[in-house]
């Protein structure tokens, strides 16, 4: 018996076997298994260092080392640090230094300035602070120029310029006892001291390449997407790339990043070659610019509200109200709404999870006609559609990337799942073909999986000479995600126990908030603030507890970086250590903890 007839649906209708579906996506995951999992990756350091070198950097950076104190050091300058250190500026923090690698801030925005770069989330809930700074953004979806610039403009308008230490990359942060201050030490020789230390490094920090044979013999020019060498192919992140004009390009991934760039790549090279391991899912975008008496119309409060809204959403709430209305909202309106909610409720635990799995399906089948429907040759259709469920990878939402496969100087190479097979000093190879190239670009991701204090760049040693990296040698440990014991005043921002959220800028604002309240706890009491041992480890449990309802979800995905590529890695999997409870479930027991009385789960020293 079909396990899918139990929810009474009519094959007919549907159109396809569900049962054949499941078999098809397994024998696709099975392909991409491999027994390297993450090792198959290659760190860039070394002989491979040129490919995190910053194209984009000022050129007058001399600074002479600082040995001063502030008040909070922030250690990251993209839209973390940068909400952190606006929330310090409202609580009336003074000294506040960010320290950036980058030559300005932006984190992700600085690096990733590739052509077509741009937020796949809503501007309107993406780009934060919009009320506090009074701009409203230009598009529904927002390019990269534009968010860069809100960066700047966050900066300017909180002051967070003027103690800044940009180009510039921690080495160290060490405790100090006796002055009950924290010491950071930079690659500037830097050696300031802070009374607390918020850590934003960002999930996705540091490129990622395959360790292809061969990948250091190309004679060619070479670069990863996050670092794109504009003075090589020409133009800028809108296109208009005339430096690639009689070039042969290659470019390996078709992940998000890929599917926003090879538009353009399609556009400017003479012959684009893109190979591909597996294929992207990719929806509609319907990016349209903002509507000048909507967003005048909209209240004070509106964009907290907006974000909530579209949290909730896509965190499995049934809200009536979809004032985002785009396909990420439609996704889960998808999985959960295509019963009413009365009778969601009364499905078993078994069919519910079958009608989901039915929901997917669906969706899927829509995304992989729409390839039929743009892409002329059949054999490139056919392996532009992705058969996997659709969160075993980031879903891409783009109007012109499948397009870009019905130019006649665009050739899908598709790897079935393996992968290049060598890099030359002239090009690729798979399959026993060898490709000609003046060009290759890696679009092939960001380390994940890997420790926190080696994705950091640094460690950090805190009371009695415990480092961040022997304490956390077997995953991470924390109290709601922010602090852990050994480490007064030390907080950290990001995913690590915390919540996961499609707009990670809501999680990043909540979390910002709450930060500023605890320093300015601090700071009025005159104490330093440490979690206990017993709140940590209630914490680890409740995450632990809640982690398991993914985990067969991600088992039975395809690989990717989002299952640990293929082995759910449960130390520093990418979701092993959220919160299951729900990114808005997340941020009320942080409210309800601010507005607790006292500082339950802290010690104050
Ligand atoms: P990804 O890790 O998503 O993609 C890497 C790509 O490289 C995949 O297609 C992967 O294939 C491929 N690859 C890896 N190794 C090989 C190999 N040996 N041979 C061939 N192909 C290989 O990186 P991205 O930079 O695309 O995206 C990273 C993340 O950044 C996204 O998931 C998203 O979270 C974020 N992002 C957000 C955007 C936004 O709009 N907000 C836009 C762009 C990125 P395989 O799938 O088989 O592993």
């Amino acid at each position: 018996m079909n396990v899918f007839e139990k929810l009474g649906v009519d094959f007919g209708e549907l159109g396809f076997d569900p049962e054949r579906l499941r078999a098809k996506y397994r024998q696709e995951r099975d392909k991409r298994v491999r027994t390297d999992g993450n090792n198959q990756y290659q760190q860039v350091v070394g002989d491979f260092s040129r490919y995190v070198d910053d194209p984009y950097a000022a050129s007058d950076s001399e600074r002479e080392p600082l040995h001063d104190h502030v008040d909070v050091a922030v250690i990251g300058g993209g839209f973390g640090g940068l909400l952190a250190g606006a929330r310090l500026r409202e609580t009336g923090v003074e000294r506040i230094r960010l320290i950036e690698k980058g030559s300005d801030f932006g984190g992700t925005w600085y690096w990733n300035r590739y052509p077509g770069a741009m937020c796949d989330v809503e501007s309107y809930i993406y780009l934060p602070l919009l009320e506090e700074l009074s701009y409203f953004p230009i598009e529904k979806y927002t390019h990269a120029p534009e968010i860069l610039a809100h960066c700047r403009r966050i900066a300017e308008h909180f002051d967070l310029y003027s103690d800044a230490c940009l180009q510039t990359e921690v080495t160290e942060v060490r405790w100090d006892d006796s002055n009950e201050h924290w010491i950071i030490s930079t690659n500037r020789d830097d050696l300031f001291s802070a009374k607390t230390v918020i850590m934003s490094n960002g999930p996705l920090n540091r490129p990622k390449l395959p360790a292809i044979a061969g990948i250091n013999k190309f004679k060619g020019h070479t670069f990863h997407t996050s670092r794109w060498d504009y003075s090589y192919t020409g133009g800028n992140s809108s296109g208009s790339l005339e430096g690639l004009a009689g070039k042969r390009v290659g470019i390996i991934g078709t992940g998000a990043t890929a599917v926003q760039c090879i538009p353009h790549l399609g556009e400017a090279a003479e012959k684009l070659f893109v190979f591909q391991r597996t294929p992207s899912s990719i929806d509609v975008r319907g990016n349209k610019p903002t509507d000048s008496d909507w967003a005048a119309s909209q209240q004070s409060g509106w964009q907290k509200h907006r974000m909530e809204n579209f949290t909730n959403l896509t965190s499995g709430g049934m809200g009536a109200e979809d004032l985002v209305g785009d396909g990420w909202t439609e996704i889960y309106r998808n999985l959960t709404g295509m019963l009413p909610p009365k009778d969601f409720e009364e499905l078993s635990k078994e069919n519910m999870s079958l009608a989901t799995e039915l929901a997917d399906f669906k969706k899927m089948e829509k995304i992989r006609a729409r390839v039929d429907s743009i892409v002329h040759d059949k054999k490139t259709a056919e392996s532009l559609k992705p058969y996997y469920r659709q969160f075993c990878k980031r879903p891409c939402f783009h109007d012109e990337y499948l397009d870009t496969y019905n130019r006649p100087n665009v050739h899908l190479v598709d790897t079935e799942g393996r992968g290049v097979d060598e890099i030359t000093e002239t090009g690729v190879m798979v399959d026993g073909v060898h490709y000609e190239l003046d060009c290759l670009i890696f679009a092939t991701g960001f380390e994940v999986g890997t420790d926190y204090t080696r994705r950091s760049g640094y460690d950090v040693i805190g009371r009695e000479g415990l480092s961040l990296s022997s304490k956390w040698a077997d995953g991470p440990s924390t109290f709601h995600g922010y602090c852990t014991n050994g480490f007064p005043n030390c907080y950290f921002m990001g995913m690590v126990h915390s919540a996961l959220t499609t707009n990670f800028c809501h999680l990043l604002d909540e979390q910002s908030k709450h930060l500023a309240h605890l320093v300015a706890y601090e700071k009025e009491n005159g104490v330093n603030l440490e979690t206990t041992l017993a709140a940590e480890e209630e914490w680890g449990a409740t995450i632990k507890k809640l982690a398991r309802v993914g985990e067969r979800f991600f088992a039975e995905c395809t690989p990717g970086y989002y299952n640990s590529e293929g082995k759910v890695d449960k130390k520093n999997g990418f979701l092993s250590n959220v919160y299951g409870g729900g990114p808005l479930a997340f941020f009320e027991i942080l409210k309800d903890w601010r507005e607790s009385d006292g500082v339950a789960g802290l010690v104050k020293k």
